[in-house]
């Protein structure tokens, strides 16, 4: 073990105010912490201490709503900590796992989260989190260990396999395979919003393929109509194609859904502007 790496195995849950061990069930994609799961972390609360908490409290936390939480809440505590509270209440759960190292990883504790990723690795379904592990170590242009574990694993082993061995043959430089892999991606699994994401950034802001481009974003909003980034890739896509009416009805769709990134739709929104004066002075 490389000296002060973090261990990772799960371990009791106790009460953020006074300490006490809580109970935790899991059901098949839920865990409920015997009292109540604070939605940001610092933790699970007891019912003795509940009362004198502020803010929402629920007692059941799906996977899903971990995953997410763990990818952009603020966390009162230090990352780490905040992973291993996760852990704590979930055990090796793919999808939170695979949350907790990425936001290890994005806040700048790449050794944790690769830590992590063993560990699970060793405790839990192994194929995945090798996978997982690629998709960070890409991140980390360490290619060469990256194209040992992809070539180790294959499509059905992670739900996002091909993608990223098309990012990984994208980046040594043969962004023909990288496409094929892309788009066997979306054939395969178009339930993953990443695969069209990277897509259609490939053909639209690297290729320049319009038409292409045009073509697989509709087919990513009818695949994800309340989408907002798919709507606007699309309007941007025929803007470039010089097609401003048609651009500025879908930017204008694509501002009624809800946003996920403010200074994202306020670009949208900034275009939307531009378009309405060069249409309404023509
Ligand atoms: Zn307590």
């Amino acid at each position: 073990m490389t000296p002060g790496r973090r261990r990772w195995i799960p371990g009791p849950v106790r009460c953020c105010s006074c300490d006490r061990t809580l109970e935790v069930r899991r059901g098949a994609d839920t865990a409920d912490a015997g009292a109540a799961v604070l939605p940001h972390v610092p933790g699970a609360v007891c019912d003795a201490c509940l009362p004198h908490v502020d803010g929402l409290a629920v007692a059941e936390l799906r996977a899903e709503a971990a995953a997410s939480l763990l990818q952009t809440a603020d966390f009162e505590t230090r990352t780490p900590e905040a992973a291993q509270f996760f852990l704590d209440l979930f055990g090796w759960v793919p999808v939170v796992v695979a949350a907790a190292a990425l936001r290890l990883h994005a806040d700048g504790k790449p050794h944790d989260a690769y830590a992590l990723l063993d560990a699970a690795a060793a405790a839990g379904p192994a194929p995945f989190f090798r996978v997982e592990k690629a998709a960070l170590l890409l991140l980390d242009g360490e290619t060469g260990q990256a194209h040992d574990l992809l070539l180790a694993t294959g499509p059905d082993d992670h739900p996002c396999w091909h993608l990223h061995r098309g990012t990984l043959a994208h980046a040594v430089g043969r962004p023909d395979a990288a496409a094929e892999h892309w788009r066997q991606q979306i054939a395969t699994r178009p339930d993953q919003p990443l695969g069209w994401q990277t897509l259609g950034f490939y053909l639209l802001q690297q290729q320049g393929d319009l038409a292409a481009a045009e073509d697989l974003y509709r087919r990513a909003c009818a695949e994800f109509p309340r989408h907002q980034e798919f709507r606007a890739w699309l309007g941007d896509a025929l803007q470039r194609q010089g097609r401003a009416r048609e651009a500025l009805a879908e930017l204008e769709a694509a501002l009624a859904l809800e946003q996920v990134d403010a200074e994202f739709a306020a670009g949208i929104e900034e275009t939307v502007a531009r378009l309405r004066t060069e249409q309404g002075g023509s």
